[in-house]
């Protein structure tokens, strides 16, 4: 358990060290937590969480 708590923890400094940039606009991507909701086939809703890199590029999709 402490190992996985240690890669998550390296990954993640890794990650704001490096400052992902976007090859398309230039600009630093933002990890954001996304929050879709979905549509189940028992018409009920379902939410979907995920972890998205936002930048100029998809900011529109992510945050309307
Ligand atoms: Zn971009």
């Amino acid at each position: 358990m402490a190992k996985q708590q240690d890669f998550a923890e390296k990954a993640k400094k890794a990650l704001m060290e490096k400052g992902v940039k976007c090859p398309k606009c230039g600009g630093a991507k933002v990890s954001t937590m996304y929050i879709n909701s979905v549509k189940t086939e028992k018409s009920t809703y379902r939410f979907n969480r995920s972890m998205v890199a936002v930048c100029k590029c998809n900011e529109k999709e992510v945050y309307a």
